[in-house]
């Protein structure tokens, strides 16, 4: 579309529609991204960002006099969401200035703020998660009080001793092997390092 018919609205349209033709919807305007990527699947969103990096290297490429820079940067604002700055950054001619970047650059920052914030609420949320199930664990450690292993001691499944090699305890309260446990149906309740 770009090379043969110079449809450049038509190739963005075509990215933005996953590649897909689609008729022109009536009283509808052109999609326009809005930055509301969270409701879309990632695969659909992954598909853009390789079908807009394609249209960008195509932008690039284009003779001076064709207008490829204008049509670049054109692209770079309005598509700002799909188009990963740490990707782009190597693809842009060196001579280009800060300036004519500016407003990609901005959106790409407050863009790259946004997730790292978002990323910190998660792992704020994940940590909170960790302690309540150390937590858990923990009580379930004073229940069950601790366990001593014998030189008697025999693992159920193997039926070699246990001595201070490393054990776990399955549901029904049976001491077995570590790797013994790993390979057989049982549910470890609760592993340890070694006899306490
Ligand atoms: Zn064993």
């Amino acid at each position: 579309m770009v090379r043969d018919v110079k449809d450049y609205q038509g190739a963005e349209i075509f990215c933005l529609n996953s590649g897909v033709f689609r008729g022109p919807r009536r009283g509808s305007k052109a999609p326009v991204a809005d930055g509301s990527l969270s409701k879309e699947p990632a695969v659909d969103i992954d598909k853009k960002k390789t079908l807009f990096m394609v249209l960008l290297q195509e932008y690039l490429n284009m003779a001076q006099d064709q207008g490829g820079m204008a049509l670049t940067l054109y692209l770079l604002d309005s598509q700002s969401s799909y188009l990963d700055l740490s990707e782009v950054i190597d693809l842009l001619p060196s001579f280009w200035s800060v300036e004519l970047l500016q407003q990609y650059l901005l959106r790409s920052l407050r863009r790259s703020y946004h997730e790292f914030k978002e990323m910190q609420i998660v792992k704020g949320l994940s940590l909170g998660e960790n302690l309540r199930i150390c937590e858990e664990l923990f009580q379930l450690y004073e229940t069950q009080g601790p366990v001593v292993i014998t030189a008697d001691d025999i693992c159920h499944v193997c039926g070699i001793a246990v001595a201070d090699s490393v054990f776990m305890r399955t549901v029904d309260m049976k001491t077995i092997h570590l790797h013994c446990g790993s390979s057989s149906d049982s549910q470890p309740l609760g592993t340890t390092d070694g006899p306490e």
